[in-house]
Order: structure tokens, then sequence, then C-alpha cells
């Protein structure tokens, strides 16, 4: 029997899996897919935003460690001032230099790995999962743990164990729209600065910027256009983009797949068919309307859509807007947020953003990753427990490693000192952190 069964590989997975082996733990980790990473490699999905916030890295932990050895073999840039001013840094990485490196971390720390290999269902007595089964490449199983933890990013696992959820917003249920970011190569960036100095107000910009690094969130202009002219068909206002850890090289974030549901197979095949012709009208938008594409080339597609919310799993605690609004600290704090509520609109074509505020930290409790009715099973990453509003900031990748990691630290707390979610020691849990250099107070 595993002390503890991570499902999903994501950044929330993976660093759970690191963390619980490196504080001795014996752990499986599961994917359903041929490959570790999530939506970072099969979305790809990056820069990683953020690390930082009050000037400190509110992150730290094996992500950090391995975001200096990304930097070391040059598959990074590190960590810079995001060019929006949107958070605070942001944190490039090559999209295969990530995937190289979660492998290889894997494979440094001893973790047990399973690929093509899904969770479809939960046995569970009196709010106890005794054991999942999975389906493998050819057989289906069970496996027993002490502990479960659901890193699906969809909250799969606490479906399966029919815990209670939460689809999209309250008022209507609808979720942030979904996108097939790309990456592009051949781009003139000298054309990108010298187009943003000739009217910043076309753009989004800290004020400081110093046009060093080139992140995009405007050309505002030239998309009206497009749409006036029919060149343009989806519901975006914006061109988003950053650069890559290679040169010359950006990651497109601007399709937007909506009004579909990603929980169902047939529909989230209609919104990937979409996704891919949204790929090819936004190609066709840069080249024609935006200086420094003109001899630009699609490099990569994603492998799968990027899914930014579905399901918020019940637990203990709901983390609300409000929450994020007041910087709030708990006493059973276990990781940070750092990011704002960055709400691509369900049903509109902008960022619903709460202005109020320029600083995003706030603490994450304990109480919001232990799935209600549940006395073993716990939630990382995306599917916390928490609202619409509030997932919008706690959503992205090094808050997700940081949710995955302070779980690993909990879980060894109980198993060694057999303890529970209703009867721990909070000073003993903080000693783990402490260990794996894990940063969990704002
Ligand atoms: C379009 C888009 C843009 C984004 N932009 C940024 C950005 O710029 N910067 C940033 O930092 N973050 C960004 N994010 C957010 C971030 O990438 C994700 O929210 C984060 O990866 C979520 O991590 P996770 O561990 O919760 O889940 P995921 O990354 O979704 O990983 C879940 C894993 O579980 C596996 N899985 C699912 N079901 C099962 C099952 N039944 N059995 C076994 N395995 C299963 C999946 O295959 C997957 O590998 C973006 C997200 C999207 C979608």
């Amino acid at each position: 029997m595993y002390d503890c069964i991570i499902c999903g590989a994501g950044p929330s997975g993976i660093m759970c899996a690191l963390g619980a082996k490196k504080l001795g733990l014996n752990v499986l980790l599961i994917e359903s897919e041929a490959v570790v990473g999530g939506t970072n490699i099969l979305s790809l999905v990056t820069p990683l935003m953020s690390f930082y916030s009050r000037g400190k890295n509110l992150i730290g932990g094996i992500a950090e460690e391995m975001m200096e050895e990304l930097v070391s073999i040059n598959e990074s840039k590190g960590h810079l001032d995001d060019p929006l001013g949107f958070c605070e840094k942001i944190t490039p990485v090559d999209t295969d230099g990530l995937k190289r490196i979660y492998f290889s971390y894997l494979e440094k720390y001893g973790v047990d790995v399973l690929l093509s290999t899904k969770v479809i269902a939960s046995n569970v007595k009196n709010g106890h999962l005794t054991s999942i089964t999975v389906s493998g490449i050819s057989r289906i199983y069970n496996l027993e743990a002490k502990y479960f933890i659901d890193a699906t990013g969809d909250g799969t696992l606490s479906y399966l164990s029919n815990a209670t959820y939460q689809i999209g917003r309250k008022v209507d249920n609808l979720t942030q729209p979904s996108t097939m970011s790309f990456i592009v190569g051949g781009v003139d960036l000298e054309k990108i600065k010298a187009e943003i100095k000739k009217d910043k107000t076309n753009f989004v910009l800290r004020d400081d910027y110093d046009y060093k690094y080139v992140g995009v969130s405007g050309f505002f202009k030239e998309v009206k256009k497009a749409k006036e002219n029919g060149d343009l068909t989806f519901n975006r206002d914006r061109v988003l983009f950053f650069e890559n850890n290679r040169n010359n090289e950006v990651t497109i974030n601007m399709t937007r797949i909506a009004g579909y549901d990603f929980l169902d197979e047939k529909s989230f095949t209609y919104a990937t068919f979409e996704g891919m012709k949204q790929i090819d009208e936004c190609f066709k938008f840069l080249k024609k309307y935006i200086p420094g594409f003109e001899n630009s080339y699609i490099i990569q597609t994603p492998n799968k859509l990027g899914v930014r919310e579905t399901r918020h799993i019940e637990c203990l605690y709901m983390i609300t807007k409000e929450d994020v609004l007041e910087h709030k600290t708990f006493s059973d704090s276990i990781a940070c947020s750092t990011f704002p509520m960055d709400i691509h609109s369900p049903n509109k074509d902008g960022l619903e953003i709460e202005t109020n505020i320029n600083d995003w930290a706030f603490e994450i409790p304990l109480r919001s990753v232990v799935v209600k009715g549940f006395d073993n099973l716990f939630v990382a990453g995306r599917s916390i427990g928490a609202t619409h509003e509030a997932q919008a900031s706690l959503r992205v990748t090094p808050v997700c490693y940081s949710i995955g990691e302070a779980i690993s630290a909990i879980i060894s707390v109980f198993i060694r000192n057999e303890m529970d979610i209703y009867n721990y020691d909070y000073k003993l849990i903080e000693k783990e952190f402490k260990k794996l250099k894990h940063n969990y107070k704002i």
C-alpha cells in the first residue's frame, strides 16, 4: 500500500510527488496522458506567473530549485519584471526544457510514475477512499493508499468519489473560456518594441517598462480594425503574447473558445476543432496586421486545448473574492497566491479584473484543500476550494506548484504522527515546510 497516490501529473501533482518523496513517503504519481507536465506541456502554457509578490519569492521550495536549474541550462530567463505590470514577476521558460526537467526531477527524486493510466473510479467507505480503479494501457485494476490527492485539474477523482462541487461562476455556471496557445518563431521583436514606443496607449504596460523583454497585451486598434474587416471572428479584444526563452520566438495566448462543456468529451472535441481553426485565423491576422510578424512561422500548436476552469471542489473552506481583495491571512496557511484575479470573461471579449489594488498576495488555508466529507482525500491545483473569482487568481502554475508541495508536508505529518484533518499540530507541518524551503506566509 502506498502512503499516497497522486492522480494527475500537472504542476500541482508533480510538486506534491516530489515533496512527498523528499519527505520520505512512499508515493505513486498517476497520469492519464503519455507525458507529465499537464497544461504547461500539453497546452503550451508559459511564462510562469508569478513566483513573486511584495518583493518576495512567495513560492520557494522544489519549484524554485527547478527554476534555478532551468536558468543554469539556458532554458529559462529567470524571474523578470512583468512588462505589462499585471503581476510582479514573470518567468519565461522553454516548454520543452520544462518538460525535460519535470522528467529528470521525477527520476532524480525516485518517484514511482505511471503514464497512460487514468483514474476511472473511486472506492469509498464512510468518507474514506479505500482504493481507486485505474485504466492502464491494457488492463483495469485497483490501487490502494493511505491518502489520495486529486491533482487532475478538473477535480475528477473528487467527482468520482461523489464529492460536491460548483462549476464556473455561481450565477450561471459559466466558466472562463479556454485557449489554444501556440508558438511562433521568426518574429521581429525590435519592430514590436518600436510599435509600442510609437503609441503606448494601444498597450497595457508597466509604468517603468524598459523595452528589454517583450510582452504584449494590446494592439487594441488593430484587433478592432480586423474585426470590422471580418478578419477576426472570435470574441477577443487584444493581442496577447510573451517572448519565449529562444530568440525571436513568442507564445500567442489569444484564441478564445467559450460556450462549451469542457467536462463532456463530445463538447470538448468540438471546442478543440474550433480552437485549431482559431489558430489559423489568428496567425493570418498577425501576419496581416501586426508589424514584426511578416516573416514569422508557426513552430508548435498544442496537443490539448488549454482549459482554465471547470469544477471547484467543495472543501472545508472555500476561498472567496473578498479573501483575495483583503489579502487574507490564515492561521492554517499552507501556500500563497501571487497573481491578480485574471478573469477572462466567460461571455464578453475582454478581461474582468478588480483594479482597486496592485498587490495580490493572500494566503491559502489548509482547509481549502481538504475535500468536504472525506478524511483522506485532498485536492491540489486549480480545482481546490475556491470560488470562480478567487480561482482566477490561484489557478496559475507557481501557485499550483506551491499547493501541491504543501499537501505533501501535510500528509507527511499526518502519517508520521497518526494525526488527521480534525486533529493535527500545525507547528509540525511548518517544520516540514522548512525542510522543503516551502514559502507559505505573505
Ligand atoms: C490557456 C491557459 C493559459 C494559461 N496561462 C498561464 C500563464 O501564462 N502562466 C501561468 O503560470 N499559468 C497559466 N495558466 C494556468 C496553468 O497552466 C494551469 O492552471 C495549471 O497548469 C493547473 O495545474 P494543475 O496541476 O491544477 O492541473 P493541470 O495542469 O491541468 O494538470 C492535470 C493533470 O492531470 C491529468 N489528469 C486529468 N484527469 C486524469 C485522470 N482521470 N487520471 C489521471 N490523470 C488525469 C491531466 O492529463 C494533467 O496532466 C494558463 C492556463 C490556461 C488553460
